[in-house]
């Protein structure tokens, strides 16, 4: 059999994607690669198909318990021999996987990294045929990198005790180069043949909202996606108590997860929402890497992240299956105070960093926040910011993103532009001093609170002066001004002062315009796949059944992106329905009579 059979055969697709044709050749030759690849861009396949090929056993060091049990029950279930050492495992458990590893039951085995140097498997190890290394998460292994294990750095020292060096094969959606760089140097990877594929998921929708009440949208995006599996990350894990609370009063199923829960807690939520028996997680980022549940729907961020990377990383969660899945940031102003004290305390209890360090780690952590606070308010492409924060080129617009689908109407707020300005001015003049937004905003409405009258703004020529605005359009107008170049921001009490420009607009008559969104007369959801969701929703609960009686999770029978493409060709026999992509031979004279059963029966109803 060659690489194009096992693909189609075990796997059930008839093409390789992007990157995994080379990845592959490149390791059948023996040769060290490195494979960087956005989540879900089909990374397994590239060691799983050698792995089939070559002669001997293949070893595949990956972090996460969830993430090794997942990735053999879907192998089981495509009827490749896999098994998986972590510290999940009886001792008796263990004992017949080493037994099975012995008589070479299996082509594919999953380690933790802790486990590999430990005497009883490393003894196992040297009697045996490794055809290949594979590291998963390979980015784990650098101390730059948001997820370093220390336990990765024991791999090389595994490698060198094998009598033989099989080729390694490093794999990771961390793009950048100084995590690359650590990879290679760690490793050991020798002239690694190494593929970068594009970062776009084209698959996903990306959108920014500014709801006025985020817990109203949140419920109602919610609500508008019944019996889609999704995640809602928080900033915090007060925001994630009270939101998954808000939800179960209105009776969506969903969960919670944040480091703040007992193991056992976290590791029964999670499970939950594996199996679908929550639909929703609510979670802060400790939900994270090795979630490899393929038929996420969508990624809501209730708060604005840290970061872009951290951003694209967990709203890539949705949609790893290649099915259509969006991703939401409900962003509120306040958001960007948030992430700024979590940054300058993030190190506060981290005695490892010198001084210097932890200064240099809040630089950093700042810059990228302020690109991913670009990403909350610009009005071009979302997917094209994201792409060019990676370096990557990209079209002027996706048309599918909430940027590109929405209209923006240019608004003349010229004559606003210039009382803003002047009362700014005056209230530095009074004051000695600069303020935030939110007063220089009630002062515009003419509010009598407290602090205003204590300053004795309401003194002002200029207090009052947009008082036909609500307060939340006047700070939008700041923001506009600010972006605009006419204001700007004092780093440390986030305050705001007048730039140098801003003369032009008070004293020259410069003209400012504002950009309204105006919501497109289509609904994005036109652009969804054709799919016949009637067929889709009957396909969706044979499949969760037939999980259900076999106690795996639903994406292990098939994954979502499988059910559309059955939906759309409706197959009438097994041979059609081995054409669906995803359905490969096992799973075909498996599970083939009763989908097919179930479409005809849709069909006669
Ligand atoms: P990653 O590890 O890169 O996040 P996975 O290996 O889990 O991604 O693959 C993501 C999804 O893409 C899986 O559902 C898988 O079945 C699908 N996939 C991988 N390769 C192909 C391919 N060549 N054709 C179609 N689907 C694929």
């Amino acid at each position: 059999m060659d690489k194009y059979a096992i693909l189609n055969q075990y796997f059930g697709h008839s093409t390789f994607r992007p990157g995994q044709e080379a990845l592959i050749d490149a390791i059948l030759g023996g040769q060290d690669t490195l494979g960087i690849m956005p989540t879900g861009g089909g990374k397994s396949i590239c060691y799983q198909v050698p792995a089939l090929l070559l002669p001997g056993i293949t070893l595949v060091v990956s972090p996460l318990i969830s993430l090794m049990k997942d990735q053999v029950l879907s192998l089981t279930s495509a009827g490749i021999d896999s098994a998986y050492i972590n510290s999940s495992l009886s001792s008796e458990q263990q004992r017949a996987v080493y037994h099975g590893i012995r008589i070479g039951r299996y082509k594919i085995v999953y380690i933790a990294p802790e486990r590999l140097c430990l005497e009883g498997f490393l003894h196992l190890a040297q009697t045996l045929p490794i055809s290949l290394l594979a590291v998963d998460e390979a980015h784990c292994i650098s101390q730059w990198g948001q997820d370093f294990r220390p336990s990765y750095l024991k791999i090389p020292d595994f490698i060198q005790a094998l009598p033989q060096r099989p080729p390694v094969a490093a794999f990771t959606a961390t793009a950048t180069r100084q995590v690359r760089k650590d990879i290679e140097k760690y490793l050991n990877l020798r002239a690694p043949y190494s593929v970068v594929t594009g970062f776009d998921r084209p698959n996903l929708f990306f959108e920014v909202q500014r709801p006025r009440d985020r817990r109203a949208q949140l419920l109602e995006l919610i609500r508008s996606r019944p019996s889609r599996s999704g995640i809602v990350y928080c900033a915090t894990r007060k925001n994630v108590e009270e939101l998954c609370t808000m939800l179960r009063q209105h009776d969506i199923p969903a969960t919670r997860y944040h480091a703040g829960l007992s193991k056992e807690e976290r590791a029964a939520n999670q499970e939950d929402f594996l199996f679908d028996r929550s639909l929703v997680m609510v979670a802060t980022n400790a939900f994270g890497m090795g979630i490899d549940k393929s038929n996420v729907s969508y990624v809501i961020h209730y708060n604005m992240p840290k970061s872009v990377e951290a951003y694209y990383q967990e709203a890539g969660r949705a949609g790893r299956d290649g099915s259509h899945a969006e991703c939401i940031l409900l962003f509120a102003p306040s958001d960007i105070q948030t992430a700024k004290y979590l940054i300058s305390h993030a190190g506060d209890d981290n005695d490892a960093l010198t001084e210097d360090e932890r200064r240099e780690v809040i630089r950093r952590d700042t810059v990228r926040l302020s690109a991913m606070i670009e990403y909350c308010k610009t009005t071009s492409c979302l997917r094209g910011e994201i792409l060019s924060y990676f370096g990557q080129a990209h079209e002027a617009h996706c048309e599918a993103c909430g940027n590109c689908m929405i209209q923006f109407i240019e608004t003349d707020i010229t004559r606003e532009a210039q009382m803003i300005l002047s009362c700014i001015k005056r209230m530095r003049d009074k004051l000695g001093y600069t303020v935030g937004a939110s007063l220089i905003a009630q002062v515009l409405w003419g509010s009598t609170g407290k602090r205003v009258r204590e300053l004795e703004l309401d003194t002002l020529s200029t207090y009052g002066l947009l008082h036909h605005l609500s307060t939340e359009r006047i700070r939008a107008l700041i923001e506009r001004l600010e972006k605009l170049g006419y204001l700007e921001t004092e780093e440390q009490h986030n305050t705001i002062r007048l730039t140098t420009l801003a003369k032009e607009v008070l004293f020259h008559g410069e003209r400012v315009t504002f950009l309204e969104r105006r919501p497109p007369e289509k609904a994005h959801k036109d652009k969804e796949t054709g799919e016949n969701s009637l067929l889709f929703e009957a396909l969706r609960k044979l499949r969760n059944q037939i999980a259900q009686e076999e106690g795996v999770p639903a994406f292990v029978i098939f994954s979502n992106a499988t059910l559309e493409d059955m939906a759309r060709k409706a197959p009438r026999s097994s041979m059609e329905f081995r054409r669906v992509s995803g359905v490969g031979e096992v799973k075909a004279n498996r599970y083939g009579k009763r989908f097919v059963d179930a479409i005809r029966v849709f069909n006669e109803e």
